[in-house]
């Protein structure tokens, strides 16, 4: 049952086994899990219900639909665009679709530098596999490889870069583009056609426009969540109250979410690891003009990606290359509009030759930490892109412009606010060096948020334990990718769906004792 905001005509008190806020990859896998297990769940979702005869891939109507902040949030310096999402589904309506398992690299890591318990190879690959069938993951191919896509393969080939399919969660894809802007032919297997459906057939009850505030207490055990009716085209609340009784609470309200609800419960004064360790990706752009055709809004974004450079490469401290994926850019035009460097007849010189403008975009697996706080109840988000995150987009910009110069381009484009633009490979490197790093010079997104409730052992430095429960609270749980140590070096949505498997046996257990 999908209940939207304008359906509530009166403040309401609901009851239930799990109330689940947040309805993306983390809390509608754990939620149709638990459903699946025969528990009575409701799924909080502060944003609206669309589905796909409501994505008409117009790109300014769907980011406001779809996107947190518009397309127009910022981190507090304006050094990050953020990305995130704010409908049933969360931002997996608008995502790219790549499922990358998490690499055994990763995990190994996870375990001997944080203590990672319960969240191995062996615990986490039934997940993966189950995941896999029921998102129909499998290998890119060729008909859904566009120019674009090609040309990346062409160049890591030839530069002599592990280049791989990417493995996608499609079925029946048409290639229209338009993954950004939810997928109008439902061929995307986002949260919305799969563990949401899923979960709603099992009977879960999912609450559109309704925004988790506070949550009711009795000593160290929660007794309600108190949540708002949102008017969806206002964002106001509609003074509509209702408030879920529930044996077990789970936050899953993404990355940049979660860390705001549970500061918002005051929950820093116990725990101060809440909103700390932010990690999210930031991602560095270059784009490039061929003589050809490219077209890079057509077909998926992203069929082959370069994993030459995934884990960075060391010498003792000294930090060589590498720690990102690279991977084939997909801007449909509103959005390359915003991107692109200058203004007015610069500006329209460039978007006139947007068919041939093809780039390549980088996740930098961050080293350095951001935080999310509150300043008052307004969210500050904090990013940086110097330091060791600056070495490694500096990186990323000097192999996406030689992997670019290899197929062609006749010209590079860096995006930054003094547009460096390259014709000579040559000076490729001396280029870099000097591109200036400082907030609001470049555009960097965001896609990819968590780590700001921590697990671990210990309440010093961990928020949730290694069964999901957050420390000191007898049925507060956090479902997604709050609770990852570090990014996990490819892009997350699999690894926060198999963790929230894991995290929902554990509710399962506790709703059973
Ligand atoms: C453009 C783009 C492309 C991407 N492509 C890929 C890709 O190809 N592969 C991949 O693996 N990942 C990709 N990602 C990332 C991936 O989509 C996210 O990491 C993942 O969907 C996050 O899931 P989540 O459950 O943590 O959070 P979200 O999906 O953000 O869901 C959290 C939900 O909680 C809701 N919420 C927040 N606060 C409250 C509250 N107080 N009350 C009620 N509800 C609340 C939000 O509205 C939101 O819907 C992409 C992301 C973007 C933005």
């Amino acid at each position: 049952m999908i209940v939207q905001g304008h359906e509530w005509s009166a403040s309401a008190i609901e009851r239930c086994d799990v109330v689940v806020i947040g309805s993306g990859c983390g809390g509608a896998t754990v939620a149709k899990r638990l459903a699946e297990l025969g528990h009575d769940v409701v799924i909080v979702e502060k944003g609206g219900w669309y589905t796909a005869k409501d994505f008409d891939q117009r790109e300014v109507n769907m980011l406001g639909k779809i996107d947190g902040g518009r397309g127009l949030q910022t981190s507090v310096d304006s050094s990050i665009s953020l990305t995130y999402g704010n409908n049933v589904g969360g931002a997996s309506v608008h995502y790219w679709a790549d499922s990358y398992r998490t690499p055994p690299d990763r995990l190994a890591l996870w375990a001997e530098r944080y203590g990672m318990k319960g969240h191995g190879l062996a615990e986490l690959t039934p997940h993966f596999e189950r995941i896999e069938e029921d998102l129909h993951i499998h290998l890119a191919d060729q008909s859904h490889t566009n120019r674009m896509n090609q040309l990346v393969f062409d160049g890591a080939s030839a530069l002599g870069w592990s280049v791989r399919r990417v493995p996608q969660a499609r079925k029946g894809c048409m290639g229209s583009g338009h993954c950004m802007q939810g997928c109008s032919y439902d061929a995307k297997q986002s949260q919305l056609v799969t563990h949401l459906a899923r979960a709603d057939q099992l009977g879960a009850r999912i609450y559109a426009d309704l925004e988790a505030v506070s949550l009711r207490w009795n000593d160290t055990r929660i007794e309600a969540l108190n949540a708002r009716v949102l008017d969806r085209a206002t964002g106001r609340t509609t003074g509509v109250n209702v408030s879920i009784e529930a044996r077990i609470v789970v936050v899953a309200a993404g990355g940049f979410g979660t860390p705001l609800f549970l500061l918002r419960q005051g929950l820093k004064a116990h725990l101060s690891a809440v909103g700390e360790h932010l990690f999210c990706n930031p991602s560095p752009m270059v784009h490039a003009l061929f003589d050809e055709r490219i077209v890079q809004w057509r077909n998926i974004p992203a069929a082959w990606g370069v994993e030459e450079f995934r884990v960075a490469k060391m010498d003792g401290d000294r930090y060589v290359e590498g720690g990102y994926l690279l991977m084939p850019n997909q801007l449909q035009p509103g959005l390359l509009a915003a991107v692109l460097p200058g203004i007015g007849a610069k500006h329209h010189q460039l978007m006139a030759q947007m068919p041939n403008l093809g780039g390549t975009i980088a996740w930098i697996d961050d080293i350095d930490e951001g935080r999310v706080s509150l300043k008052g109840d307004r969210p500050r988000f904090y990013m940086p892109v110097d330091g060791g995150n600056g070495l490694r987009i500096r990186d990323a910009w000097r192999k996406q412009a030689r992997l670019l110069f290899e197929v062609g381009a006749r010209e590079v484009i860096f995006g930054d606010a003094s547009d460096t633009r390259l014709t000579d490979p040559a000076a490729i490197d001396s280029t870099v060096d000097g591109l200036d790093l400082r907030p609001a010079r470049n555009i960097f997104a965001a896609p990819h948020p968590g780590g700001c409730a921590r697990m671990g052992d210990d309440p010093q430095s961990s928020v949730v334990g290694f069964d999901h429960r957050v420390h000191g609270i007898d049925n507060l749980y956090v479902s997604d990718p709050s609770v990852f140590p570090t990014a996990p070096s490819v892009d997350p949505s699999l690894t926060i769906m198999a963790f929230s498997y894991v995290a929902a046996d554990h509710v399962h257990a506790a709703l059973g004792s």
